[in-house]
């Protein structure tokens, strides 16, 4: 049956970043603390660009692009100033 060969061991890559700890599964990336899937650009911005370790197996490693704490920052503020400002009450719905 095809999908035996599917679920087989053999068929499954499993690759961990030995510096950041992320988890590669099949070429998909997974946030190691959580298990969530996560992308790897995202990781290269938060995590391995910071690190820029030649250990770290992150195939985006050094690319620009992905989600970064300065982005992250901005987004909070922007939504500290939408919301402290009281330009929407989103809590009082
Ligand atoms: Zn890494």
């Amino acid at each position: 049956m095809e999908n035996d060969r599917e679920y087989s061991d053999l068929s499954m890559s499993r690759a961990e970043c030995p510096k950041c700890g992320a988890l590669w599964i099949n070429g998909q990336h997974y946030w190691s603390g959580t298990g969530v899937k996560g992308n790897d650009l995202d990781l290269a911005g938060l995590v391995c660009n910071k690190l820029s370790d030649f250990q770290c197996i992150n195939p985006s490693k050094g690319q620009e692009g992905g989600d970064t704490w300065v982005k992250r920052m901005e987004d909070l503020d922007a939504f500290g100033k939408k919301y402290e400002e009281g330009e929407s009450q989103w809590w009082n719905k």
